[in-house]
């Protein structure tokens, strides 16, 4: 039978067609009018019903929540507010929604109060909506890569190297938490363990993708990540998902450069086709900025913001500028600062990344060539003996959005800043050995997805642009 999407019978020009429908009431007002969303797109559908012809036992379970299954006629609408209508000849009710218990009312409901709701708040306009641009850009994020020719591997989630050095790892283990066997130290024996050894959830794939961009050439993983950080920010989660290109024979700009090429490409592609959903985002986004004090607020509105950033050059800055840039600015002089910055080698708090970018560049920034002391012992170091090729890119609203690095890739330079920083390297032999067989300059970076997904969507809290959020003390649903 003509099952259809309520998407494409909007996109239609009315002309009488037979087709059934499918999905769940918004609204139902006078007993006749009915707002039905098949979560395709943020508009509704609306369908007209005889009452009449329709038990009166039905006619009253036709509530908020329920699911239809509707047969009718597609016409030009006789009321404003839509081009078409379902005049409806056919009614199933599929799955009746207590009124007195459904907790997702047709009015506002808080973003806090639908977190506890997680099961149920994508029937909401906000969270399908999200969720439809969360897919839209997950898409783009494969197609862009796909067709530079990246190649798309899969790293092990359980890893038994804990050299990432990317924060807290969780543990897994098979072990028997109340009585684990000892070793002569007194602690669980971890060669009892499952795999024979420690292994944890990985921070990253980074190391693994090195070893198959070296092969394969240009790579990118897509998958989960897992940081025990016990980090409640707005832009934390335990479990999220990361991007990780790693290209062979790219140095840091080609690196940037690929970086800022793949996220204007990945927001034109939610501009061109979630039109509808973001335009719904945007004036939800300007409603919200403008309950906000003035100096808070943002200068642009949501879809102004994705369009600058399509639009606009990052712009790319090293860090030592940046030290500079902040130590003379006003925030720092007047000591508004919570880290005031005095000297050289300090790592950036998230106020000094907001200001660089929100308040004097006013566009997304490039940081490039930090401290060596601050960054981790697998990027390449320069010839100044103080900084490593590394790059982080700034947004507004979200601060990091990436990190990345070109990687050391000289053997000798490698083992001895394993020793300074006390690795272990012979849990690294394997990443060693790709720095003794044929090793090339190479690159990669890691873009957190909920963070973009929360750049493009304009939302405050990244707990809010997963379906099913992890944070410290909430692993809910
Ligand atoms: P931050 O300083 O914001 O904690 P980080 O320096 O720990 O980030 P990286 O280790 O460089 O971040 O990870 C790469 C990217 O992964 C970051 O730029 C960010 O977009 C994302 N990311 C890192 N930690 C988290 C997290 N806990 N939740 C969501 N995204 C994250
Ligand atoms: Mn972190």
């Amino acid at each position: 039978m003509n099952i259809k999407k309520i998407k494409s019978l909007l996109e239609l020009n009315p002309e009488s067609q037979t087709c059934i429908i499918q999905g769940w009431v918004r609204t139902f007002r006078a007993n006749r009018f009915i707002a039905l969303n098949d979560g395709s797109t943020i508009e509704n559908l609306q369908c007209v019903v005889d009452f009449e012809k329709i038990e009166e036992t039905i006619l009253k379970q036709i509530t908020t929540g329920a699911a239809l299954r509707l047969k009718g006629n597609i016409v030009e609408s006789q009321g404003s507010g839509q081009k078409v209508e379902l005049q409806v000849e056919e009614l199933i009710l599929v799955g009746a929604c207590d009124p007195e218990t459904y907790p997702i009312q047709p009015k506002k409901h808080s973003l806090e109060f639908l977190r506890e709701k997680a099961h149920l708040r994508v029937r909401t306009a906000t969270f399908s909506a999200i969720m439809r641009v969360r897919s839209a850009l997950s898409f783009a994020v494969h197609q862009f890569f796909q067709n530079e020719g990246f190649v798309y591997v899969n790293t092990p989630i359980i890893t038994g190297s804990d050299a990432e050095g990317a924060g807290e790892m969780f543990r897994v283990s098979t072990l028997d938490p109340k009585n684990p066997k000892l070793n002569e130290n007194g602690d669980p024996d971890f060669k009892e363990d499952f795999f024979g050894k420690e292994t944890n959830l990985t921070v990253s794939g980074q190391l693994e993708a090195e070893s198959y961009a070296l092969g394969l050439g240009e790579v990118y993983t897509f998958g989960p990540t897992f940081r025990a950080e016990n980090s409640n920010t707005t832009r934390h989660l335990a479990e999220f998902w990361m991007i990780e290109p790693e290209m062979a024979f790219y140095d840091l700009n080609d690196n940037m450069d690929l970086a800022e090429k793949f996220i204007t490409s990945v927001l034109k592609h939610v501009l061109e086709t979630c039109e509808k959903d973001l335009e719904f985002l945007d004036e939800r986004f300007n409603k919200e900025e403008s309950s906000k004090p003035q100096q808070l607020r943002s200068e642009l509105g949501l879809l102004e913001k994705i369009k600058f950033v399509v639009d606009n050059n990052f712009k790319r800055i090293s860090y030592t500028e940046a030290i500079e840039i902040l130590r003379n600015s006003k925030p720092n002089k007047k000591k508004k600062f919570q880290y005031p910055i005095n000297e050289w080698g300090v790592d950036l708090q998230s106020e000094h990344e907001r200001f660089l970018v929100e308040k004097h560049f006013k566009c997304p920034v490039i940081l490039f060539d930090y401290p060596a002391k601050i960054k981790a012992f697998y990027m390449r170091q320069n010839d100044d003996g103080k900084t490593v090729r590394a790059m982080d890119i700034l947004f507004p609203g979200i601060g990091e959005i990436v990190g990345g690095s070109q990687r050391e890739e000289r053997l000798d330079v490698l083992e001895k800043r394993i020793q300074e920083m006390n690795i272990d390297a012979e849990e690294l032999w394997w990443y060693l050995d790709l720095r003794r067989f044929g090793s090339v300059p190479h690159s990669g970076f890691g873009l957190g997805f909920e963070r973009l997904v929360q750049f493009t969507t304009g939302m405050g809290n990244i707990r809010d642009v997963i379906p099913f959020p992890r944070t410290p003390q909430n692993a809910a649903f």
